[in-house]
């Protein structure tokens, strides 16, 4: 995987992903090897943002209504799941992308 994947390969469709959702601006797509446990779909803008710092409101708004569109699919399906982005060193690939991801390998969050 390069610096920018989904610019590089994802968006040109270089590589075979299972689309689940695309809008004008947005795409919502299994990866080919799976990040996460159970399932796992990301959310990228189709134009280069590189993360969620740069993102101006009205991408924002079209990015947001894909995450709820597919993380509510993925509830239906598996009955929960995480929604996250990273940023800074903890954003390995400098391309806007969300997580929706189900499993083993998902971050935890202890109740204190
Ligand atoms: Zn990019």
């Amino acid at each position: 995987m390069g610096p920018d994947w989904y610019c590089d390969e994802v968006i040109p469709g270089n590589v075979q992903v299972e689309v689940l959702a695309r809008t004008e601006h947005t795409l919502a797509f299994r990866p080919p090897i799976p990040g996460f446990g159970t399932d796992h779909v990301i959310v990228i803008p189709t134009r280069h943002v590189s993360s969620l710092l740069d993102l101006d409101s009205d991408l924002a708004a079209e990015l947001l209504a894909t995450v709820q569109e597919v993380a509510a699919q993925v509830v239906d399906q598996h009955g929960g799941c995480q929604v996250l982005t990273t940023l800074g060193n903890e954003q390995h690939n400098k391309h806007l992308h969300w997580h929706i991801a189900v499993g083993e390998g998902v971050a935890r969050f202890v109740a204190r």
